[in-house]
């Protein structure tokens, strides 16, 4: 891997690794001086970069093992598959993301989040996690152990994750419908019913005066229609950026399937999104989302010249010590851009302040400019401590992630 997903930046490590065991896993970080693990390279920052050791877990041996409640998983697997695997179990994951062509250990590391108002990140669905620490040794950390609130959402730097247990829940379907053209004062005015409305709620906006709501109902609940808020049930398939081909799309129109074919927006065999483009997403607590709505809709004039498409998600409030959405019922405010990083960045910068009054929690994934994103965090000093207990020399840092923690 060369360059990250969008093509936004090319790695600078002088070695990548491609260990088929976990043995070698151990090997590759024992032997190098700096080191870290990459997923699919879906992040837009470099928050997976290293100049020494980058450690590539697409060659290693599939692990999927069903036990209660649960399944213990590989790390390297894609959502996609591991999608298939619990279907063809007679289980589901209650989250997915918009994508399935991620790792799930990718996934967990930045607090990857789908949308729902009782639906948590990934990371929160994580029982234990099997880590290869700086000395090589593997350390298994439990829910409930010391540290573990603070060792799933770790963006590699404490180490490697070699397999992860997460919770499960029986299979379920899910029905897609688009409610196009919502009067966006509706929204605002509604912000709570509309996203209380569906299993999972989407509204999408290039902030022009409407929004396009994806809602996905669980087809055992009880559906509620958003006509009353002026919006208008899609007829046809609906792509989440205007203009994209929607053959890419899960499947709409309330054809009901499964949950893996309906919660992301994406389907695994196509192009994700766009391609070339740069992302964003900035969290706050649920109870402003109509102030912050209305905030960032006054900036619409200096968003429009980069802007593919908006997207506001809600996400349940999780333990994780830096998930976005810790201790908080979250909206997330995404934004899909052109690839252009210098106008993004000086966007961005807008962005941060007319938010700052929620203080809003960047998505570790994605491209943000403030550089004090610990200050947002009640546990950062413990989790440096973590860092220092279990990577003394700093060999999974990097200078994102150094920065942050150096100031
Ligand atoms: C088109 C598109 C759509 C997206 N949609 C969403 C969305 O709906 N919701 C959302 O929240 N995000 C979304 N994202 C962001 C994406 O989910 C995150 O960037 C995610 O981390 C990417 O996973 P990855 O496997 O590519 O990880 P990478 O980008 O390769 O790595 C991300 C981080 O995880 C760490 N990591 C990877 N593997 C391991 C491991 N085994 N052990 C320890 N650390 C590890 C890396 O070191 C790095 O710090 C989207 C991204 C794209 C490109």
């Amino acid at each position: 891997m060369s360059t990250n997903w969008a093509g936004n930046f090319t790695f600078s490590a002088g070695l990548t690794a491609h260990p088929t065991s976990v043995e070698e896993v151990q090997d590759a970080v024992r032997a190098a001086e700096s080191a870290h693990v990459v997923g699919a390279g879906h992040s837009f920052s470099t928050i997976a970069d290293t100049s020494g050791t980058l450690i590539s877990l697409d060659r290693m041996p599939e692990v999927f093992e069903v036990r209660s409640g649960s399944v213990r998983v590989g790390a390297g697997m894609r959502l996609a598959r591991l999608a298939d695997l619990l279907h063809a179990a007679g289980l589901a994951l209650p989250a997915m993301p918009s994508l399935p062509h991620i790792t799930i250990t990718g996934a967990c590391a930045t607090a990857t989040h789908g949308s729902g108002n009782d639906i948590p990140s990934l990371a929160s669905l994580v029982r234990s996690l099997d880590l290869v620490t700086a000395d090589g040794g593997i350390t298994t950390l439990s829910r409930g152990d010391a540290g573990f609130d603070g060792a799933v959402v770790a963006f590699g730097s404490l180490g490697v994750v070699v397999a992860v247990e997460l919770d499960v829940v029986p299979t379920f379907e899910v029905e897609q419908r688009v409610y196009q053209d919502m009067p966006f004062d509706a929204l605002v005015a509604n912000v709570d019913a509309v996203f209380a409305s569906a299993y999972s709620v989407s509204a999408f906006t290039t902030w022009q005066g409407v929004a396009h709501v994806f809602a996905k109902h669980r087809t055992t609940d009880t559906r509620h229609d958003l006509a009353w808020t002026g919006a208008t049930a899609a007829t046809e398939p609906h792509h989440p950026v205007p203009g994209q081909p929607t053959l890419h799309c899960t499947t709409q129109l309330g054809v009901p399937g499964p949950w893996h074919e309906r919660l992301p927006h994406f389907r695994a065999d196509f192009t994700p999104s766009v391609g070339r483009e740069l992302q964003s997403e900035y969290f706050v607590a649920r109870e402003h989302a109509a102030e912050a709505l209305k905030a960032l809709n006054a900036l619409a004039a200096e968003l429009a010249p980069v802007l593919l498409t908006s997207e506001v998600r809600t996400v349940a409030a999780d333990a994780q010590w830096l998930s976005p959405v810790h201790g908080r019922p979250s909206v997330a405010f995404h934004f899909t851009w052109q690839p252009d990083d210098t106008a993004v960045r000086t966007v961005l910068r807008k962005i941060e302040a007319s938010l700052s009054p929620w203080r809003p929690r960047p998505h570790w994934g994605k491209v943000f400019e403030m550089a004090d994103p610990g200050e947002r965090y009640e546990n950062w000093a413990r989790f440096a401590e973590l860092q220092a207990r279990l990577d003394p020399a700093g060999k999974f840092r990097n200078p994102l992630i150094d920065g942050w923690f150096t100031g």
